[in-house]
């Protein structure tokens, strides 16, 4: 059995892969499979039209939220984001606590006026910032509520008054509850916690999308996707159709405050592993900004590192390197991660220590 800890393309439910497998050949009776029908067959419109249903009932977003589903992953909405809400004149806060808002960060200053408001990088990116220089009047202000790379998540949100907050989720999206109302805009590629890659979740709030730049090219306007029902053009369908499955799943696994608890205690079990290990592993993020998610740590040496990747590898748990730029073990514990793969690798982790510490 595989322990799959990818950070992304990661693992799916097992329970989605196989309705998967089961309706591949004949879709529903048409005798076709979901990858050959037109994205305006009445049978995809429901999809699509499930999908953004079944997103805004987890996440509680009333009817001025709008679920648009856009192509491009995340990297794409870090400059959809300024093209659209950062013309001239204008200027923008960025909260920078890691690897993926910094790209957040300079790809807006490619564009326009985009400031960095608070930092963690100082530390190594460890922490939150608990100090913001926030602009009075910035058109948004922009943070990424989980760090992928540095495993570093924000726990609670930074007071920004009445300035839209504008969060890119990649990596915690639907994992735990959120006070939606919050944010004007969330974004984030679906291959962590909600299906395979392809498709990325806009979920955007009317006052923000009422903003929008009206000159900025056709596929790069939010209102494009919103006015289109995100069928402006060919969509990604297969991704929509997964995805649809997998909020489905997580529906029926508690919604979001049953992935909470299931995530919470996921995390729980490898912290502890950590923390009971003597200092032969340190982990990475401060106690108070560890994330869920993507649980990153040390060991004395990299030549240790290596070999307890190949021996994790050895005996199922895939995935588990650092990133390339940082180094070091990163466990990916998504949503679809069964709670008795991080009792392995917890367990794992005792008796590697028994072995080389
Ligand atoms: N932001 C975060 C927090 C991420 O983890 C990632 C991908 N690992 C990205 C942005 C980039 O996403 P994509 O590959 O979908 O463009």
């Amino acid at each position: 059995m595989t322990h799959n800890f990818n950070a992304g393309p990661a693992v799916m439910p097992q329970p989605v892969l196989a309705q998967i497998q089961a309706e591949l050949l004949d879709y529903r009776g048409t005798g076709m499979s979901i990858m050959e029908i037109s994205h305006r067959s009445k049978e995809f419109e429901a999809i699509n039209q499930s999908a953004e249903h079944r997103i805004k009932t987890l996440l509680g977003a009333g009817d001025n939220y709008r679920a648009l589903f856009v192509q491009g992953g995340a990297s794409l909405q870090f400059a959809m984001i300024p093209l659209n809400f950062l013309p001239a004149g204008a200027y923008a806060d960025y909260i920078v606590t890691g690897a993926w808002g910094e790209k957040a960060l300079e790809e807006a200053q490619q564009i326009g006026d985009a400031r960095l408001a608070g930092t963690s990088a100082a530390g190594g990116y460890r922490n939150v910032p608990h100090t913001l220089a926030l602009s009075p009047g910035a058109a948004y202000v922009h943070l990424t509520t989980n760090e992928t790379i540095q495993g570093v998540q924000f726990h609670a949100l930074p007071d920004v008054g009445d300035v839209p907050l504008i969060a890119d989720m990649s990596s915690d999206f639907l994992s735990r509850p959120t006070e939606i109302g919050r944010y004007a805009l969330a974004y984030g590629g679906a291959q962590k916690n909600m299906g395979p890659s392809g498709v990325t979740v806009v979920l955007i709030r009317d006052d923000l999308l009422a903003r929008a730049s009206k000159s900025a090219p056709t596929m790069l306007r939010y209102t494009t996707h919103a006015k289109t029902n995100s069928l402006y053009n060919t969509p990604p369908a297969f991704g929509i159709y997964a995805l649809d499955l997998v909020l489905a799943w997580i529906a029926d696994q508690g919604g979001l405050a049953g992935m909470g608890a299931r995530n919470t205690a996921k995390a729980a079990t490898i912290y502890t592993a950590i923390d009971s290990s003597g200092g032969f592993y340190t982990g990475h993020a401060a106690a108070d900004a560890r994330s869920q998610m993507n649980v990153t740590f040390r060991l004395p040496d990299a030549a240790l590192e290596k070999i307890f990747v190949a021996e994790a590898l050895a005996v199922g748990m895939v995935g588990l390197a650092g990133h390339r730029s940082v180094g070091g073990v990163r466990a990916s514990i998504y949503n679809a991660l069964e709670p008795a793969s991080c009792d392995l690798l917890a367990h794992f982790m005792g008796e590697f220590v028994r072995r080389h510490g």
